[in-house]
């Protein structure tokens, strides 16, 4: 299969690059002390079409798709993962629009979207429903002409400046495959009210708040898709879209702390000579730039594949969010080393890049669950290796059963 760069798609690359220098670099420091959200940063993106990139042009979009998405992330996490992420949960919030809502819905809230009128986010995870999202508790109750959403959400990225909320919540508890419902609710709806503001370690500028439903009442035409139940497969669906870009955001967080490793490495001196000279250095700074490459192509690959909406799309995503972000994290940590004490200092900016890392491995689904879905369909796939069969002796074998297989 191919990855093409369309020109948009490079054009809205180098906007973003230049936002980032611009607006965002600039800011990253006291954005993460001060916990303040970049506004300034974010209404550019706006001006500048970004968060119209993934958008579909009949629904006020450019249409560049997910692989633009990725690259407009890896820009601005470059300069601040935190502000990567800032901007990736407005395509995390809108994906369940995309890929469940009704042509009414798509016309009525993503135009607002992609002008950078109206920010969403998502509101999937509760405090005791994080990996196992489909055991979530809040309710939507039938109310009239809509619905009543009781109960608690956490760790909503963006939530305390968002406009437009997607919210997962229970329609029907005794049901076993379609319990859940997406809805979305708009900022001001009487009953949705933001919560503890979370004292994150990193990621500070984009606030994480829990937001809590008490009531909320939205109309029926505010049910995705128009029809109950079918909210968890959008979830799915969503993740499948949007991980690709979380791993976008690791790969420029990945590459902003090389960046920063490469260029003190060049400077700072150490028996008489900088420390890039010595072999040690290099060779972190070598696996440093491979690892960062590799999940790049990697990310770029499971983009088109979502873009293209091809079924494989579900194990290269989990692969590219599993594989760029624990990258990000292993960059991070050598990066440190390279910068010795000063990486552990806070006037330095590369302890924030190592704080910022950790939550890549978290969110979205653990790097835990990322290889869950990779080995099922793994398993799923082995039914296409059964020529194999006749080299493996036969002793060791049992018939090869899936439904039966506890994966
Ligand atoms: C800063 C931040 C921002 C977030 N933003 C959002 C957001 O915008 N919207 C949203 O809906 N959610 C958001 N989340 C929630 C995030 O997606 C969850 O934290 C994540 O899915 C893990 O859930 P949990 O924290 O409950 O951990 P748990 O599910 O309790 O997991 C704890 C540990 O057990 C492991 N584990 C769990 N189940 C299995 C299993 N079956 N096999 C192997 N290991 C397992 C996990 O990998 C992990 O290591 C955010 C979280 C944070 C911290």
């Amino acid at each position: 299969m191919s990855i093409t760069f369309s020109p948009e798609a490079l054009a809205l690359q180098a906007k973003a690059r230049e936002i980032a220098e611009k607006y965002v670099r600039p800011k990253a420091a006291e954005s993460d002390r001060e916990r303040a959200y970049n506004h300034e940063a974010m209404k550019a993106c706006g001006q500048a079409g970004l968060l119209a990139s993934w958008i579909p042009k009949e629904y006020g979009g450019s249409g560049v798709g997910v692989l633009s998405l990725c690259m407009i992330v890896e820009e601005l996490a470059k300069a601040d993962s935190g502000f990567g992420v800032a901007f990736a949960v407005n395509a995390l919030g809108s994906f369940p629009l995309l890929v469940g809502g009704t042509e009414e819905q798509k016309k009525r809230f993503l135009p607002r979207v992609a002008k950078g009128e109206a920010l969403i986010s998502f509101c999937l995870s509760e405090k005791f429903a994080g990996s196992d999202a489909g055991g979530m508790k809040v309710r939507a109750i039938e109310d009239g002409d809509g619905y009543r959403i009781y109960g608690e959400k956490k760790w909503n990225t963006g939530g305390p400046v968002s406009d437009l909320y997607t919210v997962f919540a229970v329609t029907d508890p005794e049901s076993k495959s379609r319990r859940i419902s997406a809805f979305m609710v708009e900022k001001g709806t009487e009953g949705l009210e933001i919560h503890k503001v979370e004292p994150s370690m990193g990621i500070r500028g984009v606030p994480v708040s829990e937001t809590h439903f008490k009531g909320a009442w939205v109309p029926k035409e505010n049910l995705l898709g128009g029809k109950p139940g079918h909210g968890f497969k959008h979830a799915m669906a969503t993740l499948d879209l949007a991980r690709p870009g979380v791993a976008g955001q690791a790969v420029g967080a990945a590459q902003g702390a090389l960046d920063y490793a490469t260029a003190y490495a060049c400077r700072r001196q150490q028996f008489g000579q900088p420390i890039s000279g010595f072999q040690m250095v290099q060779q972190l700074l070598a696996d440093m730039a491979t690892q960062t490459e590799a999940a790049r192509w990697l990310v770029y690959r499971a983009a088109s594949l979502a873009d293209a909406r091809d079924p494989a799309v579900t194990k290269i995503s989990a692969m590219c969010k599993c594989f760029a972000t624990d990258t990000a994290m292993k960059v991070a940590t050598d990066a440190v080393q390279i910068f010795g004490g000063y990486g552990f200092m806070e006037d330095y900016p590369i302890a924030k890049f190592f704080r910022d890392a950790k939550i890549l491995q978290i969110y979205e689904g653990t790097n835990q669950i990322q290889r869950m879905v990779i080995a099922r369909n793994l398993i799923k796939e082995a039914l296409g290796l059964t020529h194999l069969e006749e080299y493996i002796p036969t002793e060791t074998q049992v018939d090869y059963l899936p439904e039966t297989n506890p994966a």
